[in-house]
């Protein structure tokens, strides 16, 4: 039997066992694992020797080419998933919008069409729904027969995105049949409304408004309600990008009741605060984005959410807009700058650095975090998310020793900064393997625009 890769020596880890292990790859997939396999019958061989053998990194929480405020996000379906490749990240799922009046079937088409050619590594949509008639009711079944089981509604933005409590109430009653799982972007956008329109009236105008006129008590009173919802339709639920401990009390006590309630948190909720705004002119709009940084406090409760498995998945919301010419809408006014931050790229080391490396959780919940479980919510396991014979060959060799300091001169995502800047992360990726292909290696891309594969999802599996 030849194989067209055979990892060797590596310790290869999954969300439940480290082992030392070799692990064969054929046609794109895992073939065979065991200790000592010939070696004389592969192509090629890699020396993981004193590394991690990581399944590739899930990220399910990305806007490529998405427009916002006249403008669109920096990086596209290419760039955005080579600087997630370079991170270790080998699957996005992405967010086909779906604006007022349209047929979720249009969005489809047209995210497809924004990645089809372009995307290096592999990737899905959930489905944004802004506009809930008995038409759209329906096509939710037909999506999430083509593999699109998962919705974004939200529960701010009002006149924009927002949907009213009936609307996500019928949503949700339709996920409790159809199995597709619903993502919420809780925070109570009219009350944001009423304050941030105050706030403006009082002439504060500057970057660091944002985060004030967006109280933890609008996340956690959205949360709540989200939650009351999803229970009363019997469906699951998924908070989207939860920052606050005041969020996560409400998600930790649901689940303790027994619901099917799932949460993820963002590095940036992790790593940054409201201190960044103290950086000078505007350079805190580099920091604008929705939910907004808190008080720094909150990010040690939010990493203990994440041992603890009060929140259970890590995404980045990766939302680049470059500070000159795109941030700089917002000059005079904060409600103009385009919300969302640059952070595919960097997901997997600082999850790692901040976990693993500063003892907080094992290597193996830090797969779990980072790969197993998105791919269990989201419909995608075991093809994705864990190292099993069958499984497709997304790996990542990871070196835990190597140090790296994050940096906008350094990075791959088409943007002028980064949120990130200066610090210093343990563990980085140093080769990626996509379907068997390597794409990274000694620094370098060796992939190609076109090579990920759409990915139809099956309907959501309690992990
Ligand atoms: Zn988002």
């Amino acid at each position: 039997m030849g194989f067209d890769t055979i990892i060797v020596n590596g310790r290869i880890v999954t969300a439940t066992d480290t082992s030392l292990a070799d692990v064969a790859l054929a046609d794109g997939k895992i073939a065979l694992i065991g200790k000592d396999l010939p070696r004389d019958n592969a192509a090629r061989l890699i020396d993981a020797r004193g590394r991690y053998g990581f399944p590739g990194g899930i990220d399910v929480h990305t806007h490529l080419d998405m427009p916002f405020g006249g403008t669109s996000s920096a990086d596209d379906f290419e760039t955005g998933t080579r600087a997630a490749a370079f991170g270790g990240t080998t699957t996005l799922i992405d967010f086909a919008i779906q604006y007022k009046g349209q047929t979720l079937r249009t969005a489809f088409d047209s995210w497809m069409q924004k990645a089809s050619n372009k995307a290096v590594c592999d990737y899905s949509f959930h489905c944004i729904i802004t506009d809930l008639a008995a038409a759209q009711l329906q096509e939710m079944n037909a999506l999430v027969r083509e593999g699109v089981s998962s919705f974004k509604l939200f529960m701010a933005y009002p006149g924009v995105f927002m949907l009213d409590d009936a609307s996500i109430f019928k949503a949700l009653r339709a996920t409790s049949k159809n199995g597709a799982l619903i993502c919420m972007h809780a925070e109570n956008g009219g009350a944001i409304d009423v304050i941030v329109q105050q706030a403006l009236a009082e002439g504060k105008r500057a970057p660091k408004y944002h985060a004030l006129t967006r109280p933890t008590t609008a996340e956690a009173e959205a949360t709540s309600r989200a939650i009351a919802l999803a229970e009363m339709a019997g469906a699951p639920l998924y908070i989207v990008h939860l920052s606050c401990n005041e969020a996560l009390e409400k998600v930790r006590e649901a689940r303790d009741r027994g619901l099917p309630v799932y949460a993820e948190t963002c590095p940036q909720y992790l790593y940054l605060s409201l201190e960044n705004f103290d950086a000078p002119g505007f350079e805190g709009a580099k920091y604008v984005f929705t939910p907004p940084l808190r008080e720094k406090w909150h990010q040690e409760k939010l990493w203990n959410g994440l041992k603890r498995d009060h929140l259970q998945v890590v995404s980045t919301d990766h939302c680049p807009f470059c500070f000159k010419d795109q941030k700089e809408l917002g000059k005079d006014d904060f409600t103009k700058i385009p919300n969302g931050g640059p952070g595919v790229e960097h997901r997997m080391s600082l999850i790692y650095s901040g976990g693993v490396a500063k003892g907080r959780f094992s290597v193996n919940r830090f797969v779990e975090l980072v790969s197993t479980t998105p791919a269990k919510l989201f419909g995608l396991y075991p093809r994705k998310g864990t190292i099993a014979v069958g499984s497709d060959a997304d790996m990542v060799i990871f070196d835990p020793e190597r140090e790296h300091t994050i940096s906008a001169a350094t990075h791959h995502m088409r943007v002028d900064y980064s949120m990130f800047e200066g610090i210093r992360v343990t563990g980085m990726p140093d080769v990626v393997l996509s379907r068997g292909r390597v794409i990274i290696e000694n620094n370098a891309f060796l992939g190609r625009a076109g090579q990920g594969q759409f990915l139809k999802r099956s309907t959501y599996a309690v992990p």
